[in-house]
């Protein structure tokens, strides 16, 4: 049939993947000038207390203010600057911007720190990179951070992948305080045997477990998985952060099922530092 087509054959099958391929390579052109023109942001979403609803920090979440394309978000940008190792100095700039932000929330409030903390993700890459342990220990110097305000997540399939380097650089942030969490806990190869041997301290559920909770009735599968998963993690003396919670009925339900800490969207959207100030001011009143 694509013979009979003739010259046009490849036409319409290749028009999308050409489209894509064009894409994907202005944007791989342009990551390193975005870099040092200032184009990429932060957006932070707060990290709330289950048993009391208090903000305990924040994730920090990178966006690309693309000249052309207008905001894009880390899943249009991430792999491509994982792939050509831009990533290294992006999660670097991430790093940095984070500590900053969290140090000034937690200088805010007349002096009387509150004790917001910042979780920033790692990539492959990052974790793998020989220079990671002392730019942080930079990063945090810098900022005047404490390391335990801050939290390194790591993806379960990094962590799987993950050689002898990368566990030491992991064993290293730890020791420094650096918390360590877990991130899409559950969509990785499940031999949990390895969490005895990881510097983890945080096992984040991934939001397809989640899911099963945004109505009532509950998924009873996914009830009995997210029971499992906690007494699995209070055992080995980890907490369990949730993602994506989108309703009242599925927080309260994750909170009587042990769960510790909730993300998602019922409490907020990502959106700009200064709101996550006026969020625990609002607790604390
Ligand atoms: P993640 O670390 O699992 O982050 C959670 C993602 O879930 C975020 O998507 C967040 O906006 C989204 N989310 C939060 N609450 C809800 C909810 O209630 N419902 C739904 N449907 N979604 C929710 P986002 O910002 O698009 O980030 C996607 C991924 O990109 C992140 O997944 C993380 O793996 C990666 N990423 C983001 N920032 C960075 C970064 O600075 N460095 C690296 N290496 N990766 C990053
Ligand atoms: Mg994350
Ligand atoms: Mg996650
Ligand atoms: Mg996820």
């Amino acid at each position: 049939r694509a013979k009979a087509a003739g010259g046009n054959r490849y036409e319409h099958a290749d028009a999308d993947c050409d489209a894509r391929a064009i894409a994907r390579h202005s944007l791989t052109t342009c990551l390193p000038a975005a870099l040092d023109h200032g184009e990429f942001f932060i957006e932070y979403q707060p990290l709330v207390r289950l048993a009391d609803g208090t903000v305990r920090g924040a994730e920090a979440l990178v966006r690309w203010l693309h000249p052309v394309h207008g905001v894009l978000g880390p899943d249009q940008f991430i792999p491509l600057a994982e792939s050509t190792g831009l990533i290294v100095p992006l999660g670097r700039w991430v790093l940095e911007e984070s500590a900053r932000q969290a140090r000034s929330w937690r200088a805010a409030e007349g002096g009387e720190p509150a004790p917001l903390r910042v979780n920033v993700n790692l990539s492959p890459s990052q974790l793998r990179h020989p220079g990671l342990v002392a730019d942080t220990v930079a990063i945090l110097g810098n900022a005047g951070l404490d390391p335990s305000a801050l939290c390194l997540e790591v993806t379960e399939n990094a962590l799987i992948g993950a050689d002898e380097d990368e566990l030491r650089h992991l064993r290293q942030l730890a020791d420094l305080g650096v918390d360590i969490a877990l991130d899409d806990f559950g969509t990785g190869y499940s031999n949990l045997s390895y969490l005895r041997r990881l510097p983890v301290s945080t096992l984040k559920l991934d939001r397809s477990f989640t899911r099963g909770m945004q109505r009532a009735p509950a998924d009873p599968v996914d009830v009995k998985i997210v029971e499992g998963i906690v007494s699995l993690a209070h055992t080995l003396d980890l907490s369990v952060t949730v993602e994506g919670v989108e309703t009242g009925a599925q927080a309260d339900h994750l909170r009587l099922l042990g769960c510790d800490t909730a993300q998602g969207w019922y409490y907020a959207r990502p959106g700009p530092p200064e709101r996550l100030h006026t969020l625990s001011l609002a607790d604390a009143s």
